[in-house]
């Protein structure tokens, strides 16, 4: 069985289980195994990521009508803060219905190595994404009635040529323990659908060595 202490540091929580999946970011899982599985520790060291801001503007649907598109990517070759944007209002319709007066529309700031974009207060950096999509819509955006800064440090992890070998080797030393399994976009892949595969993978991983059913 294993014996995990879980929870903030200043209140502690030891809990025991017969199994148990690590599905934490790499520099957590690195931390969490480092005392006794120390090859899968150093490589998980090694899986870069990078940090992501998302800025959310609410703009009086009077002064910037819903833009067209779902949304955009922004190439590096832009020179551009801003990564990617989405007219929310125009891609969700639950959103337009629940509320037409305001035009929600996001921008996501942040590339691998470029930590400097982000490391700006919260209203500078709404300033920066609302200067970048109004050059790219061409026009001059109003002031927002509302906007909001959501920071995922460390949120998107990278995966550098011989990722799948590194995994590999991750996964070795961690199958010599028994009833411990990884997942999480540090793995299989970084969008949601296979990161509910890694996770699908864990639990029957763990299923099969107690001898139950898939
Ligand atoms: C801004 C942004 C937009 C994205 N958009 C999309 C999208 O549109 N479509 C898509 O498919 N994917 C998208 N992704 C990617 C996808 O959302 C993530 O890769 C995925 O959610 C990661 O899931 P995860 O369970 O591996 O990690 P997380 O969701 O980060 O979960 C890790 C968990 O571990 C916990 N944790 C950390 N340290 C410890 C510790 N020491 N002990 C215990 N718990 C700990 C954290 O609190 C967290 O709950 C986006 C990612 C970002 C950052």
């Amino acid at each position: 069985a294993w014996e995990l202490t879980i929870g903030a540091t200043t209140a502690p929580r030891v809990i025991r289980a017969d199994a148990v999946v690590l599905a934490t970011p790499a520099a957590a899982t690195r931390k969490l195994v480092q005392a006794f599985a120390p090859a899968a520790a150093t490589t998980l060291a090694a899986v870069e990521s990078a940090s992501v801001a998302v800025v959310t503007f609410a703009f009086a649907a009077s002064e910037l009508p819903p833009p067209t598109g779902s949304g955009f990517l922004v190439p590096p070759i832009e020179g551009r803060s801003i990564k990617a944007s989405t007219n929310s209002s125009s891609k969700w319709g639950w959103l337009a219905r629940q509320a037409p007066e305001v035009t929600y529309v996001r921008a996501s700031l942040g590339r691998h190595l470029e930590e400097a974009t982000l490391q700006r207060p919260d209203a500078a950096l709404a300033e920066i994404a609302r200067r970048d999509l109004g050059d790219i819509l061409g026009r001059r955006l109003p002031v927002p009635v509302d906007w909001h800064v959501q920071r995922w440090g460390g949120g998107l992890p990278q995966y550098a040529v011989g990722h799948v070998e590194r995994i590999e080797l991750v996964r070795n030393e961690i199958a010599t323990f028994h009833g411990l399994e990884v997942a999480g976009a540090a793995y299989d892949g970084v969008g949601i659908p296979a990161v509910i595969g890694s996770g699908r993978r864990a639990a029957r991983a763990l299923a099969e060595a107690a001898g139950l059913r898939d």
